[in-house]
């Protein structure tokens, strides 16, 4: 039987307890390759994957659900409220809060105005228009970062390009081609840098050695904090648009 790909699935509490019944939010997901069940908060999505190797069904998530129904409900309460791409929406741009201001008589497509992402045009394409704005930002601002940390090692990009990965914030391939989610456009400008260097230090060291950290010291001296930074605040970057 196919399994339904997302529903909420309603745990009621045990016999007696003075509870509400769990409601939560679950993606199902079958497995060819998985050895057991699983599960997996999704932070973009704001639910629960539940991987099901071959022959378990959905019974078997639920019985682990239910095992975990207290870390799993914890965690979802943990995550951060989504953040539409709508008039008066604050999100994060280089650190600071900016609200998106909809102007729909003015011309320019989106840009800042202080601390304000200014879109003009129609209601209807301001979502659109404030994703690309913060794209070409993060490709701006990203491309900037790199040419000091290339320049000092003596190494040069094949192509940078921008992806909206949810697991990793950076990546650097063996042909030289490095990528970085658009989303380190809203983290502080030293938290995108310290991902800009990592993966710059892998273009001379394509490996986590000891030489390839002391490449990376010598290009930031922020990578504790950036990468503290990240696990704080990136699951909440990965709940906005
Ligand atoms: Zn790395």
């Amino acid at each position: 039987m196919a399994l339904p790909e997302s529903e909420i699935v309603v745990l009621p509490p045990p016999r007696g307890a003075l509870a509400p019944a769990a409601r939560i939010p679950v993606r199902w997901r079958a497995s060819a390759r998985a050895r057991r069940v699983s599960l997996l908060i999704c932070p973009r999505e704001g639910e629960v994957v539940v991987t099901l190797p071959p022959r378990a069904g959905r019974r078997a998530g639920i019985a682990l659900l239910r095992q975990h129904e207290a870390w799993v409900l914890e965690r979802l309460a943990a995550l951060a409220p989504p953040i539409e791409f709508a008039p008066g929406a604050k999100l994060l741009l280089g650190g600071e809060t900016h609200a998106i201001r909809h102007e729909p008589r003015r011309r320019g497509g989106a840009f800042i105005e202080g601390r304000e992402i200014v879109v003009t045009g129609a209601r209807e394409f301001l979502p659109r228009r404030v994703g690309d704005f913060l794209r070409a930002e993060a490709k701006r601002r990203i491309g900037a970062l790199a040419v000091p940390h290339a320049a000092a090692l003596g190494v040069k990009p094949r192509v940078i390009r921008l992806k909206d990965t949810r697991s990793r914030w950076g990546s650097c391939a063996p042909d030289g081609t490095l990528a970085f989610s658009w989303r380190l456009v809203m983290a502080p400008e030293w938290v995108t840098d310290y991902v800009v260097a990592h993966e710059i230090a892998h273009l001379r060291e394509l490996n986590h050695s000891v030489r390839f950290w002391a490449l990376v010291e010598q290009l930031t001296p922020n990578r504790d904090a950036a990468v503290e930074w990240l696990r704080a605040q990136g699951p909440a970057l990965l709940r906005v648009g």
